[in-house]
């Protein structure tokens, strides 16, 4: 709390014949100062104000921070005297003494809220005493130049004289403080016999003896006012000077005093009242803040309207608003303060939107009902707006969302409120309306609820006939008896606020039976010429349907979910997002998990980390293209081992093609996995056990071969030519059953190396030209170019594609080989003009025992290719092939060069 607008307060400061300068503790801020305090600086008020303690040190004004601190600390009044200060009076440059009081002002809980600083202005008091100690020669001349000049400072100002403290001088102030009471020329304690033993009776005889002056701060005297008054407790601040006679000794005492009862009073008072204003304003639930002047300096705020704005009480006090809160700069806020100053007009404003930007950049939006009401000072001008406002934002939020909720009865009863505002113009057409309406209308009458009215739709509803009109809604509807409806309708008729309900369920005797029906219903209260609820007009459309379709999907969800769990296979669902929505009762069991804690898990942590990149890949494939995602995967069980998986991830699409889920149904294929690995070690075995046998055949064909041509026998050497032939190709079939099965269990090892391309080519060619004269291997390669690989295994792949050229085209025709580097890459082009491969098999042809149907009668295990492809790609290549059918297919492939 900072100023108190109280009337009592200002009226005290204002004709306070001292500087008043009041000082926040808190925040160093001048909260109230008067005329004469800025006078004594040759300075207008206004320039203080709202000034902070460093400000006014800047501006050359002896006010001491650390007194201040010192008085907020220890709560104790600090008199500074004889301070020099340069001011400009009437532009005079001039030299004034003052002494400022400091007092604090404190809460009842002790703690010190302000500090306010009392000003006196003492040039004369200050020359003088200077004199008494240095000239005392002067001294009768001065003492009654000073007694003059006494008159007219604004302090009670008394001389006593001798040690019988005779009143030697007073001037009119300290008369003032005792009207009517003779004092010249007695002695203090005669003119004033209440003071007998007092403490002021003993700090004065201090004074007189010990030569030293005292000062007290809101002393309590007890003293009557006057001569016929009792005594009161009354409070002086006082200061006790002694006065030196020629010889040095003392021989009386200065008093300067004035009294601060009334002051204190009001301290008690501006405490109180602060203190019950600050409660009061805390305790209201409106927002409640003080702003001053043309720069909207808030001033005091409560802490509802702290919590309001999202600030502390530091962030906001002595800030200008727009500087507190920017984002309002575009709003009508400012704009309006200003005017209620200028104008003093109040300004009320309803529902009005107010919107924050949150720390994070959001918006808040919040309503406020507020007035601007402005303030005036005493001078009469408008120097503040007190703003109050009530924040509204959830009871508008609530309206909001209940409009929505209710449009669609609100239409309904718009156009009740209509025909009801036609009825007195044509009441059969209201009738009319009014029965034919596809809404359900009835109209209650009193407390009783009697159906005075229902039409066609209501009665159809209710499941009833006109007959019940005139009956009390229990009796017609006895079935509603436990049901929540008259309890609902008598909250409508007691409080008069319409009540307004979506899909509420009631159930309803429909021929005997009890009906299940869903309806939107509103009730809404219809209130008499004297204002009294006398009906309950009821509004429902029958929503059952589309309650039920929704229960029906709910309960379809349910059957797919059921469905789901009673396949084998693993099944899940998924957003378009990824995120998973449901995983059913196999997977559960799979994973161990219960499904909140597998989909927090992630799918993805299930999965073999060297198959998640193409199931990635894969997955982004299938969305693009619409297809599903076909994919041998393993994923982790519980016992934390990886299980073979045969993966169908499908996307369901709308009608525009975007995916709106993805369905997952994962089979457990392990046992298939382990009858091929025990099929592949058993063709390894068989293989690898011919590869002896068929070699020593090998080795004796070759003999005899030469045998027979020394013996010039060309039967014998066919017939051995035509053996060995087909020896080597059961050698490479038995080669290519070796492979698959080592690649299988990943046992390909490649020995790489660098060699010249075209050498290979070079051979791999002349080798088939020499065997196979019935086709024509036209050789078109690039220039001398150096790979690093396998050469055995790339030679491989070179025999396994020509050699099917040669397989699946007619003797006679021609093969192409051609090679073209570029890119760093080499490209190697095998073309041949035979049967070629129809388009819905091309991607096929690289599948292990993969072989297009048609050519069964060739022989082959659909191995070759299978082969071909994994060299390539472990050599980091690339191999496709292109056909048209009937005409011919060309194979590709591609090896980086060195
Ligand atoms: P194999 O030739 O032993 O059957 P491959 O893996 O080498 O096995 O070939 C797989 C299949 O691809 C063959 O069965 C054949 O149907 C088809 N194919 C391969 N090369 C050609 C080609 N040049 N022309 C037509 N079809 C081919």
């Amino acid at each position: 709390m900072n100023t108190i607008d109280t009337p009592i307060l200002d009226t005290f400061i204002e004709s306070s014949p001292f500087g008043i300068c009041i000082i926040n503790a808190e925040s160093q801020l001048v909260e109230m100062t008067n005329d004469k305090y800025s006078n004594l600086f040759g300075e207008i008020r206004e320039s203080w104000l709202g000034k902070s303690v460093d400000e006014l040190t800047e501006m050359g004004h002896p006010i001491d921070k650390k007194v201040i601190l010192n008085v907020v600390g220890t709560n104790t009044t600090f008199n500074a005297q004889g301070l020099k200060l340069k001011v400009n009076h009437h532009g005079k440059e001039e030299q004034i003494d003052i002494s400022l009081t400091y007092s604090p002002i404190t809460n009842p809980d002790g703690s010190v809220t302000k500090v306010t600083i009392w000003a006196v202005e003492n040039n004369a008091r200050t020359i003088e005493l200077q004199n008494v100690a240095t000239e005392k020669q002067n001294l009768n001349v001065e003492r009654q130049r000073s007694y003059e000049l006494l008159h007219e400072i604004p302090a009670g100002i008394a001389i006593l004289s001798g040690k019988d403290l005779v009143f030697e001088l007073i001037n009119p102030l300290y008369q003032d403080l005792v009207p009517g009471r003779t004092l010249l020329g007695k002695p203090i304690l005669e003119a004033l016999p209440e003071l007998v033993g007092s403490e002021v009776e003993k700090s004065l005889r201090k004074v007189y003896q010990e030569g030293k002056p005292l000062s007290f701060s809101n002393d309590q005297v007890r003293l009557s006012n006057s001569v016929s008054e009792e005594l009161e407790d009354r409070y002086f601040t006082y200061r006790l000077l002694p006065r030196f006679n020629s010889e040095g000794s003392v021989d009386g005492i200065f008093i300067f005093t004035f009294e601060v009862t009334q002051l204190l009073d009001s301290k008690v008072n501006l405490e109180r009242t602060s203190n019950n204003l600050n409660q009061i304003i805390n305790m209201l639930p409106a927002s409640v803040v003080i702003i001053r002047y043309d720069n909207l300096i808030v001033e005091m705020i409560n802490d509802a309207n702290l919590a309001y704005w999202k600030k502390t009480r530091e962030e906001v006090i002595g800030k200008p608003f727009l500087e507190i809160l920017p984002d309002l700069a575009d709003q009508p806020f400012a704009g309006q303060l200003r005017k209620v100053m200028e104008t003093g007009e109040i300004i009320d404003v309803k529902e009005s939107p107010v919107l924050f930007t949150e720390s994070d950049g959001t918006i808040r939006e919040t309503f406020v009902d507020y007035t601007y009401q402005p303030l005036t000072g005493l001078d009469g001008k408008r120097d503040g707006v007190l703003v109050m406002s009530f924040e509204i934002t959830d009871r508008v939020n609530a309206r909001k969302q209940m409009q929505l909720y209710a449009d669609q009865l609100l239409y309904a009863n718009d156009q009740l409120s209509m025909l009801y505002n036609r009825l007195a113009k044509s009441e059969s057409r209201f009738k009319f309306v009014f029965q034919k309406a596809p809404v359900a209308i009835g109209l209650l009458r009193g407390k009783d609820f009697i159906i005075e009215s229902a039409n066609e739709k209501i009665l159809e509803v209710w499941g009833k006939t006109e007959s019940i009109v005139g009956m009390t809604l229990a009796d017609a509807l006895p079935e509603i008896q436990d049901q929540p409806f008259l309890g609902l309708l008598e909250d409508v008729f007691t409080t008069g606020k319409p009540f307004y309900a979506n899909e509420i369920r009631a159930m309803l005797m429909h021929e005997n039976e009890l009906k299940e029906i869903f309806f939107n219903v509103v009730y809404q209260p219809i209130a008499d010429d004297d204002g009294n609820i006398a009906d309950i007009l009821v509004v429902a459309t029958d929503v059952s349907e589309q309650v039920n379709a929704r229960l029906s999907v709910e309960k379809s969800e349910a059957y797919f979910k059921m469905l789901a769990d009673l396949v084998p296979a693993k099944i899940s669902n998924a957003l378009p997002t990824g995120e998973v929505t449901f995983f059913n009762k196999q997977w559960l069991e799979f994973a161990g998990m219960n499904f909140e804690d597998m989909r927090d898990f992630g799918y993805y942590q299930m999965m073999h980390p060297d198959e998640i990149t193409d199931f990635q890949v894969g997955l982004s494939e299938a969305a693009a293209n619409g297809k599903a995602h076909v994919s041998e995967m393993r994923f982790k069980n519980s016992d934390g081992k990886y299980i073979w998986h045969l993966n169908i991830a499908s996307p369901i699409l709308d009608e525009l093609g975007t995916v709106t889920m993805w369905v997952g149904s994962t089979t457990d294929i392990q046992w298939l996995k382990e009858e091929e690995q025990r099929k592949n070690d058993f063709i390894g075995m068989v293989s690898h056990e011919l590869k002896t046998p068929i070699t020593s055949v090998n080795t004796y064909l070759q003999l005899l071969l030469r045998k027979a041509e020394k013996a010039d026998d060309p039967f014998l050497q066919k017939a051995y030519t035509q053996s060995l032939k087909q020896i080597r190709h059961m050698t490479d079939m038995i080669n290519g059953f070796l492979d698959v099965s080592r690649l299988e269990s990943g046992k390909l090892h490649l020995e790489k190396s660098d060699f010249d391309f075209s050498e290979l080519i070079e051979e791999v060619c002349i080798d088939y030209q020499l065997q196979y004269s019935t086709h024509h291997i036209i050789l078109n390669f690039a220039d001398a170019v150096t790979v690093h690989a396998d050469r055995l295994k790339i030679a491989q792949v070179l025999n396994n594609l020509v050699g099917n050229a040669v397989k699946y085209s007619e003797n006679g025709t021609k093969i192409h080989l051609s090679t073209e580097v570029n890119d760093r890459k080499i490209k190697v082009i095998i073309k041949d003009e035979g049967m070629g491969i129809k388009p819905e098999n091309i991607s096929k042809l690289f599948d292990r025992y993969y072989r297009v149907e048609q050519q069964s009668k060739i022989a082959g295990f659909g191995i070759g290719l299978y082969l071909s492809a994994e060299i390539i790609e472990a050599h980091d290549g690339k191999i496709w092939a292109e056909s048209e059918f009937g005409t011919g297919s060309t194979f590709y492939f591609e090896l980086p060069v060195k």
